[in-house]
């Protein structure tokens, strides 16, 4: 049940960085995450960030987000950058989403426009919108070629997989290219996976580029507050690999892809003021989060954390205190901060 959604723009003063599902990513590359909305029409049951059920649900400003991107692109370089807008939700809920790429194309130095989708949303106008505005690639999430396996999967009884082909076909003749991105459940979509390397050469077969129409098996990860399917023993990567390596042998396809195959490369990133785990901050508490033991924390004007609260928020009484926090996640590979109060 959505109690209610926040929208996010200047005003608001929630700082576009630092936080994991809202604003934007640097992982201290060329590719930059972008994550605009956290609704989404679906509540898989293997969704890491568990979307689609939020108490509150967050909805960012395409003006604010172009502001502060436009910042990230001057410390990187203006050149070669790939914005791939990924939403802890479906982007295809953003109102916005055309107006924002269109904004983004203004931006000097970026050459790529991805985007991630559950794909349900997609029609035939809706692609050709996309192409009219020359969206790049679609990253399509999808996991088995059956309607009553992905009902399942997807937690829904509404799973179009007739609708979903059809949108697979319109993109495939559109401008826009396809990567097909199912993940690997380990003893649950084996064959599933194969079915989609088969539909995918299929495709390649009737005269679709290689780059046209691409495939990524993800590996199934499982997270603390994300939500996970019942009984599936989580494989090493080594596993991961060695069983992509059979595949790739057996349909003679490749499907262990790396940076260089997404033209990834190093860049320089924004500022995280270089926190570390167990550093004690100040900090503003600006916005309540996404469930009650969840707020945004803003250190400063640019820089975002999200806070967990100790005991959940029962009132509004925590929001504009400048507290004391104890930071429990600061990775160097992204700017993505979490804090704990009280510690
Ligand atoms: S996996 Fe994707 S489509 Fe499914 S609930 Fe999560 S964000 Fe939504």
């Amino acid at each position: 049940m959505v109690n209610e959604v926040i929208y996010v723009n200047k005003k608001s003063e929630i700082p576009l960085f630092g936080v994991d599902f809202i604003g934007i990513i640097d992982r201290g590359t060329n590719i930059i995450e972008i994550k605009p909305i956290t609704l989404c029409n679906l509540q898989c049951r293997y969704c890491f960030v568990s979307a689609g059920d939020y108490e509150t649900n967050f909805i960012v400003d395409p003006n604010y987000i172009v502001e502060k991107l436009e910042e990230v692109i001057e410390i990187k370089g203006k050149y070669d950058i790939e914005v791939h807008l990924a939403p802890y939700g479906e982007i295809m809920l953003y109102s916005e989403l055309i107006e924002l790429i269109k904004m983004l194309w203004e931006i000097e130095g970026i050459n790529i426009i991805s985007m991630q989708t559950n794909g349900l949303l997609l029609t035939r106008e809706r692609i050709k919108k996309l192409e009219e505005v020359n969206l790049t690639r679609i990253n399509l999430s999808l996991n088995t070629l059956s309607e009553e396996f992905a009902n399942y999967l997807c937690n829904t009884k509404d799973y179009n997989m007739k609708e979903l082909l059809e949108s697979i076909h319109f993109i495939l003749d559109s401008n826009i290219d396809l990567l097909i991105a199912p993940v690997w459940f380990p003893g649950k979509n084996d064959k599933d996976i194969e079915d989609i390397i088969e539909f995918i050469m299929d495709l390649r077969d009737k005269g679709y580029s290689e780059k046209k129409i691409q495939i990524g098996i993800q590996k199934y990860l499982i997270y603390k507050t994300g939500r996970k399917l019942g009984r599936i023993r989580t494989k090493t990567w080594g596993y991961f690999y060695k069983r992509l390596s059979g595949l790739e042998k057996k349909y003679n396809i490749k499907l262990k892809l790396g940076p260089n195959d997404f033209g990834i490369h190093k860049r320089k990133s924004v500022d995280t003021l270089s926190l570390k785990k167990n550093d004690l901050i100040k900090l503003e508490i600006i916005s309540k989060g996404r469930w009650k033991r969840e707020c945004i924390g803003k250190i400063n004007e640019k820089l975002g954390i999200k806070l967990l609260l100790k005991k959940p928020l029962i009132s509004d009484d925590l929001i504009r205190k400048h507290i004391k926090a104890k930071v429990i996640k600061a990775n160097y590979k992204d700017n993505i901060l979490t804090a704990i109060y009280p510690f």
